[in-house]
């Protein structure tokens, strides 16, 4: 398990990873705890980039935004896509690889507004340069930033279809989708001015799937983010359990694999005391502030009142 402690700048009082200090050692990154060792020499901070390779990353084209470290976020998401690498080719035998990628979301939240007129030129296909030419030269150079980033994940994507055996099966999730939301109310307590309430997570996502156990050509099928963990346990030939707020989507499992593996139904996965503690961090309160300013939690001295953005939104 690699935290996302793994990247080794500091973070702000709002959780955010900024500047180019690095924490002190800490032992509870990664487990087992000598992992990070293994690990840290991954990690592409721009302290730690030479010039060349961060040009050829194109992430220093956009601009520092105070208090929302869009850059280091796209450098955490190079440095686990490296880590990931390294995992999989390290002889280790699991059943289940997962990784996360937090840069589109980041992008997303400060850069929006560049990437949509961008893309919306390049959707029509026959754009020539003329057309991303009316474009502001530095607004376009943010969006291909982003672009340049969706290519390393897409190579990604490659390599790891390149390493899939006949019976794996490898999805592709997002927890929310992004777009202009002209109704949302703007989060007064969402840093000020900088994550703009004008774009927003929307509720469509994306679920891709392909190998051995995946039904060729399913599309349309209705799916949830709760839904995914059922459906990874499915592909694992595990039950689902009833307490579980989502199903398996058993619409993209292929009529072979449904019938080695027909579903399976435990009441819960939640009976078992854990031995794991809970180690506090210096960045536990931190992240609790964070979630707050972004309206994910309410925060405890303003009370839980029936307007407020309040709740888990996910
Ligand atoms: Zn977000």
């Amino acid at each position: 398990m690699a935290t996302d402690y793994v990247w080794p700048l500091k973070k702000d009082e709002q959780g955010f990873a900024t500047g180019s200090e690095e924490n002190p050692a800490r032992e509870d990154r990664t487990w087992p705890r000598e992992l990070m060792k293994e690990l840290d020499p991954l990690n592409a901070t721009e302290a730690r980039l030479s010039k060349e390779e961060l040009a050829s990353l194109r992430i220093s084209d956009l601009p520092t935004v105070q208090g929302y470290a869009v850059r280091d976020i796209l450098l955490k998401d190079v440095s686990v896509e490296r880590m990931a690498r390294h995992l999989l080719e390290s002889g280790r035998e699991e059943s289940l690889f997962a990784v996360y990628f937090d840069g589109f979301d980041a992008y997303c939240h400060l850069f929006w507004p560049n990437y949509r007129d961008y893309a919306a030129i390049r959707k029509g296909g026959s754009a020539g340069p003329e057309a991303f030419a009316r474009l502001d030269p530095e607004k376009l150079k943010i969006a291909r930033v982003l672009d340049a980033h969706l290519a390393r994940i897409d190579a990604f994507l490659g390599y790891l279809r390149d390493r899939m055996r006949p019976e794996d099966a490898l999805v592709i999730v997002s927890d929310h989708g992004y777009g202009d939301n002209p109704e949302r109310k703007p989060i007064e307590r969402a840093y000020g001015q900088t994550i703009r309430p004008e774009h927003w997570h929307t509720l469509s996502g994306i679920l891709l799937a392909t190998g051995g156990p995946i039904r060729k050509g399913a599309s349309g099928f209705e799916a949830s983010v709760v839904d995914v963990t059922p459906t990874v346990l499915a592909l694992l030939g595990l039950p689902a359990g009833r307490d579980m707020d989502g199903r398996p989507v058993e619409g993209i499992l292929s009529e072979g694999f449904r019938e080695k593996h027909p579903q399976e139904w435990i009441e819960t996965y939640d009976a078992t005391p854990r031995a794991g503690t809970i180690t506090p961090g210096a960045y536990d309160e931190a992240m609790k502030k964070r979630l707050r300013a972004l309206g994910y939690v309410d925060a405890p001295d303003e009370g839980s009142s029936s307007e407020g953005p309040g709740g888990v939104r996910h």
